[in-house]
């Protein structure tokens, strides 16, 4: 029951972020430039959740009724609490995601991972080995995830375990969109489940001011912080030859022993067609009230997106009282009421 009295429904999935930090260096991403413990620029007094506040975080999640939970970015496995903490929410009863880079997966955290009962491990792969590397700014990190997923599916033999089912995805830019054929050649070969390719997200600077702008008051803050300022997207000029790779890679995807996912504004991009993101189908963002997103310092965000918008603090209150609070039902309100805000169609979230 939400303070005004309104039964309000928990969020089905929530994203937890153990630590912002990361060993890798990818073009595509600036976390880990902005990264608040450990960065250019960090911030000495942020403290990040320890592992028994997490440990309590989690509990509060399955009393409340939530289902699924994502461990994400920046590198989960940086922090030695993560294995940990996927245990105890996998034995609360929730459905565990994590998703990694996939460089520091020895053996026996791989042995951990699998008798975890983690549902779903999904790595980062943007290239065959020189450009994986050249995107991940780190030399030696394919044959690092190489030998990560290896060790999993040894692992998942020895236990006959099915699970974690094993996704990789791409995020695909000027930089690969040539070599997506063997990015996918090699998901197969590594024993992936499913490899997803998904078009980059670059939010211009002006979709922030203008979100900022909307969202004004004491939420106005940057929208989004992870973008890049390169510009990685693929040329108008070289669009021509998207359809034929895109044609081809499914045909591969028939042939091979990997599902394959692909994002739809691939094609309309190919094509040169407006694209309409799946989320913007019904009225209102689904992802809006059924989403919660906790910071590693604690902070509750309502999308994945709206990551300078914080509800409130799990150090102060329960995440299910800041949820329930007036003033946050009435943000979700002005976020679905203002959907879609400026920032949306740049959403890494927008087709799932
Ligand atoms: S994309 Fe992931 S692995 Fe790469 S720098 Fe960002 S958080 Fe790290
Ligand atoms: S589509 Fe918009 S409101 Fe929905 S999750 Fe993405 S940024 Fe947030």
């Amino acid at each position: 029951m939400s303070q005004s009295g309104k039964p309000v429904s928990a969020p089905s999935h929530i994203q937890v972020k153990p630590t912002s930090s990361c060993n890798l260096r990818c073009r595509t991403c600036s976390l880990w430039e902005k990264d608040i413990e450990s960065g250019p620029g960090s911030d000495p007094t942020a403290r990040r959740l320890s592992d028994r506040e997490l440990e309590l975080l989690v509990k509060d999640f399955a009393v409340w009724g939530v289902k699924r939970l994502e461990i994400a970015d920046g590198e989960p496995f940086l922090r030695r609490g993560t294995p940990q903490l996927i245990e105890q929410s996998v034995n609360l009863g929730m459905d565990v995601m994590a998703i990694s880079n996939g460089t520091l997966i020895d053996q026996a955290l791989a042995a951990r991972l699998v008798r975890s009962g983690l549902n779903t491990l999904i790595i980062s792969l943007d290239g065959p080995e020189a450009l994986h590397d050249e995107i991940r700014g780190v030399d030696g990190t394919f044959d690092k995830l190489s030998r990560a997923v290896g060790m999993i599916n040894e692992e998942k033999e020895r236990a006959g375990s099915p699970s974690p089912t094993l996704i990789f995805h791409t995020v695909v830019c000027r930089l690969n969109f040539r070599l997506l054929g063997q990015v996918l050649e090699s998901a197969a070969s590594l024993g992936a489940a499913v490899a997803a390719f998904r078009y980059l997200s670059q939010v211009p600077p002006e979709a922030v001011t203008l979100t900022n702008e909307l969202l004004q008051g004491e939420h106005a803050s940057p929208a989004h912080h992870y973008t890049v300022e390169e510009d990685l997207g693929i040329p108008a000029g070289e669009l021509a030859d998207l359809e034929g790779i895109l044609d081809r890679l499914v045909l591969a995807g028939n042939r091979l022993p990997v599902n394959l996912a692909l994002d739809p504004l691939l094609f309309d991009l190919a094509r040169e067609k407006k694209h309409v993101p799946r989320r913007f189908e019904g009225p209102g963002c689904p992802l809006v009230g059924d989403f919660l997103q906790i910071s590693p310092r604690g902070v509750v965000h309502p999308c994945p997106m709206l990551t300078g918008c914080g509800l409130g603090s799990v150090r102060d209150r329960s995440v299910r009282e800041i949820f329930e609070a007036p003033e946050s039902q009435e943000l979700l309100r002005r976020i679905q009421e203002l959907f879609p805000l400026p920032i949306c169609p740049h959403c890494c979230y927008r087709e799932k």
